[in-house]
């Protein structure tokens, strides 16, 4: 998933943004997160993945009785806001005396559960859907007869599924039709499938899928872009995935392919455009194919949703889904793109086996994401990334408690959400630059594909990395080298360690001068020289300029460059923060249409911390907030309802 790093790339002068109406935003991606986990023991070897480290964030028993392949049917019912169908799920007992399938559900409403021995026959079983947890939500135990080898649950989700949204006609881009999307990182899977809800357990699955006519269901497997619009969709996904990664949208969707193995999902009045803002996707699989080795999904294709999306991206296998806004009009947020095609490398080949292993997945796709962007637009954009990104870990620690700081973080007792902080994506992702520079880039490389290669469809722990690093990697390097990486401390200490890599870019060096020769009243905002900025350098301009602006000030840059009416997303959301600091009146109406009209979590929640903060900006932010609520997504409900509680 997108996560709440804002990164920007490309090169677009702020007049041209100004005239993209399309917000922009990017982030990586950050997915949702999950479970911890006491006790990892390894993946193992074998052929079939095997349940791996026990996962604090699900009931399940993958360790007796393991999820192997679900068949999925479901009317999509929009007047009702529910899934109605069925889940059968292939077993396979690891432990022969098992008696007891446990899944994880929540808020499901079960009917019936069924067995079969052959696939053929099917009798009712005893189950029991046991309390809700406000984190796990409910365990569901089904009685297991000695021959059964599937199992049939009918069921229906909530209209408030924690994993699936609903949208208005009004809330689309076309206005005419309804469309519901499903979220599934980290543990939201289960509100809408009765399953195995870990990291640990891959499936494979198959899928049909009723919708009213008009509509088009794509899922994070196998899609028919030409199938017609008959009201019924079949779907396969063979490569074995975890739970996180199953995903569904159903709206009025168009297809555009973009080359032969890649293309783009959208509403009708997007398509083109996503089209062209996303066709340097093929280059960007072909630079990582060359350094990772080959793209195991077949097709790589993007599903653009409505703006109430609440993250920037989610990795969802052979179809990404992403936030409309970064469709900017000049691929200045493309970086995005290139997270989530990392991660079909980091998280979706080799997948973290707890939510506790998050720096996993994310670590090693912002560490892709920056090559990718190295190798398709060149190192000075990777330098400025990576400078910005120092400043956002170096606030992200400042906010952060200790024990939140850590890699290997102990989210025991918590939901795993709590998890996905910027320190799994850029702390992680300073520990494997450290790691490059350690042995050189070349073997590192081959440390990584050879990584890949070797964990491909399975689910590790971090111990599982440690002791591969070490055997591959580490024990071809002089001990003294070795101990001064203090890999430990990386993992299991918070704060960062005194030899994380530093980032230096001198484009924002410059910024940063000409930012403080305007607050230091030296040069009028005018007379910057500004025309060659990118998104990234008025980036670092707004976090440069002093947090605190006279009136005149604010509006002199407001008159300057226009950012109260700025059309990129990430561009206005800084602007924003620094006229609610500065209680600046005019930015005001945009804001309100800001918070109404985009629903992703890292663009709006930042706005709504800064609004609390005074008595005035409290009051705004509740009347803002009862009009955008309805089109937000639950995970941006659940953030926001918690900081106007504050
Ligand atoms: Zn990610």
């Amino acid at each position: 998933m997108s996560i709440p790093r804002g990164r920007f790339v490309t090169s677009a002068s702020l007049n041209r943004l100004s005239r993209v109406s399309l917000a922009i935003v990017i982030t990586s991606a950050m997915a949702c997160d999950r479970p911890a986990s006491d006790s990892p023991s390894s993946a193992s070897s074998g052929e079939m993945p095997q349940p791996a480290a026990r996962d604090l964030h699900s009931y399940g028993n993958p360790g007796e009785v393991v999820v192997r392949h679900l068949d999925l049917e479901w009317d999509v019912r929009f007047d009702r806001r529910a899934l109605d169908g069925t889940a059968t799920l292939e077993i396979e007992r690891l432990s022969e005396s098992a008696d007891t399938l446990r899944l994880d559900t929540r808020d499901l409403s079960v009917t019936a559960v069924d067995l079969t021995d052959d696939g053929q026959t099917w009798s009712p079983t005893r189950f029991v859907l046991g309390d809700a947890d406000p984190i796990l939500g409910a365990p569901l135990e089904i009685s297991l007869s000695t021959g059964a080898t599937s199992v049939r649950v009918t069921y229906s989700t909530n209209p408030n599924a924690s994993g699936v949204q609903w949208l208005e006609p009004s809330q689309t881009a076309g206005k005419q039709h309804p469309f519901m999307f499903t979220q599934s990182q980290a543990i939201h899977a289960r509100s809408w499938i009765p399953l195995q809800d870990s990291p640990g357990v891959r499936v494979t699955y198959r899928a049909t899928v009723r919708t009213p006519t008009a509509l088009r269901a794509v899922m994070s497997a196998a899609n028919q872009a030409d199938a017609p619009l008959s009201g019924e969709f079949t779907f396969e996904m063979r490569q074995p995935i975890p739970s996180y990664l199953i995903a569904l949208a159903v709206g009025d969707l168009q297809f555009r392919a973009m080359s032969p193995r890649t293309g783009v999902y959208a509403e009708p009045l997007v398509v083109e455009s996503a089209a062209a803002e996303f066709e340097d996707t093929e280059a960007m699989m072909a630079a990582t194919e060359r350094l990772y080795g080959p793209y195991r999904w077949e097709r790589y294709d993007l599903l653009v949703l409505p703006p109430s999306f609440p993250f920037g991206g989610m990795e969802n296998p052979r179809l990404t889904f992403a936030t409309p806004t970064i469709i900017a009009g000049d691929k200045s947020l493309v970086v995005l793109v290139a997270h989530e095609l990392a991660h079909s490398w980091s998280g979706n080949l080799v997948t973290n086996a707890t939510w506790r292993d998050f720096w996993l997945n994310e670590a090693f796709t912002v560490y892709l994401e920056r090559r990718i962007l190295e190798e398709v637009f060149g190192r000075a954009r990777v330098d400025m990334e990576a400078t910005l990104d120092r400043a956002t870990l170096a606030e992200e620690l400042a906010r952060l408690e200790p024990p939140d700081q850590i890699l290997h973080v102990d989210l025991s007792g918590r939901d795993p959400d709590d998890g996905m902080t910027q320190v799994p994506y850029l702390k992680g992702e300073l520990l494997l630059r450290l790691l490059e520079n350690t042995v050189g880039r070349a073997r590192f490389d081959s440390f990584l594909r050879a990584y890949f290669d070797h964990f491909a469809f399975r689910s590790i722990t971090t111990a599982d990395f440690v002791a591969y690093l070490e055997d591959q990697l580490l024990s071809e390097v002089e001990t003294g080298v070795v101990d001064a990486l203090q890999l430990d401390r990386w993992l299991e200490e918070p704060g960062l360690p005194a030899n994380a890599p530093l980032a230096e870019s001198d484009a924002l060096t410059r910024v940063a001068g000409q930012a403080a020769r305007w607050a230091g009243g030296e040069v009028t905002a005018g007379a910057l020289d500004t025309a060659p900025w990118t998104t990234q350098e008025w980036l670092h301009f707004l976090t440069s300029v002093p947090d605190t602006l006279t009136a005149d000030q604010m509006r002199e840059l407001d008159d300057a460059f226009g950012f109260t009416q700025v059309g990129n997303s990430e561009v206005a959301h800084l602007w924003l923060l620094t006229a609610i600091r500065n209680h600046y009146a005019p930015a005001y109406p945009r804001l309100e249409s800001y918070l109404i009209e985009i629903g992703r979590r890292k663009l709006i929640k930042p706005l709504y911390d800064e609004l609390v903060k005074t008595t005035d900006g409290r009051a705004r932010a509740e009347a803002i907030y009862e009009r955008a609520r309805p089109g937000y997504h639950p995970i941006s409900v659940s953030s926001i309802d918690d900081v106007l509680s504050r």
